[in-house]
């Protein structure tokens, strides 16, 4: 069944409006007709089955049938800070990442990322971003959709690490030295309800002084295992072990 995104938070109501892009996808691109049924999921994550009860030019009315009690949140808030990579690869993570679950997306200028984006490009970006998240949420069935900041500055993230539980840095050189615990311990130590901030860098990795920083303001940098992931995989690899720990059991 297909599943809308509003951006306002749930209220009971007689009857449920919807304009604009959503109206334009439940009438021109899905055909949907009074009587049938969608996912109306709002704002503070509460979703419900709504049904079509009629369709005007500009508009959808349908009326709530069901609360949707399945929950498909990660029971921990999971964010993903990447340094900007090369190309698209952070809309390829932004979309999985989406599917896997991750609560928010950060982009920040890591010392290595080769990108320069201004102002007006990054406000573009997010923009485009969004729209994916959105799509992905959609599609996998999340009770929200992630938000998406890009950052102008790597000390703004730095700013935000007070905000989580637990602040991980995924660093190569951690790896390379066989560092194997510090995730595992992390996530032990994490509860329901809980937190966590998790850093990668672009395809050169992190400068040493960039680390040290990170460490000065109590993040603890870890290894993924022996091999070393691309950009754009590490990220996967962590959500999909944050999965198996909190959600397979
Ligand atoms: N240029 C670096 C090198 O040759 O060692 C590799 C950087 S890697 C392509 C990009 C990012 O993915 C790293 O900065 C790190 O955040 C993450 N990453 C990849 N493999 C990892 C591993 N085995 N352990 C920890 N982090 C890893």
């Amino acid at each position: 069944m297909q599943r809308y995104f509003l951006t306002e938070p749930y209220e009971t109501k007689e009857q449920y409006i919807v304009t604009g892009e959503i109206y334009h996808h439940i009438v021109r691109v899905m055909r949907m007709e009074p009587k049938q049924q969608v996912f109306l999921a709002f704002s503070d994550r509460l979703a419900i089955i709504a049904e079509i009860t009629e369709i005007t030019e500009d508009a959808v009315y349908l009326k709530e049938l069901s609360k949707e009690l399945a929950e498909k949140e990660l029971p921990i808030n999971v964010t993903i800070a990447c340094g900007y990579p090369k190309g698209d690869k952070f809309e390829w993570v932004v979309q999985k990442g989406t599917e896997l679950g991750s609560h928010k997306f950060i982009g920040f200028p890591a010392k290595s990322s080769v990108v320069k984006w201004d102002r007006k490009k990054l406000a573009k970006k997010t923009e485009r971003l969004k729209k994916i998240a959105i799509e992905a949420a959609e599609q996998s069935h999340r009770q929200f959709a992630p938000d998406i900041v890009l950052l102008e500055k790597e000390q703004a993230l730095i700013d935000v690490f007070s905000n989580y539980d637990k602040v991980l840095i995924a660093y190569e050189e951690s790896a390379k030295v066989g560092e194997r615990s510090h995730f595992a311990t992390a996530l032990s130590e994490l509860t329901a309800g809980e937190s966590i901030l998790i850093i990668f860098g672009p395809e050169g990795g992190f400068a040493p002084d960039e680390i040290a920083v990170f460490q000065e303001h109590n993040g603890i940098i870890c290894g993924l295992g022996p091999r070393i992931l691309r950009a754009e995989t590490a990220p996967l690899y962590v959500l999909s072990a944050i999965s198996y720990q909190f959600e397979l059991v």
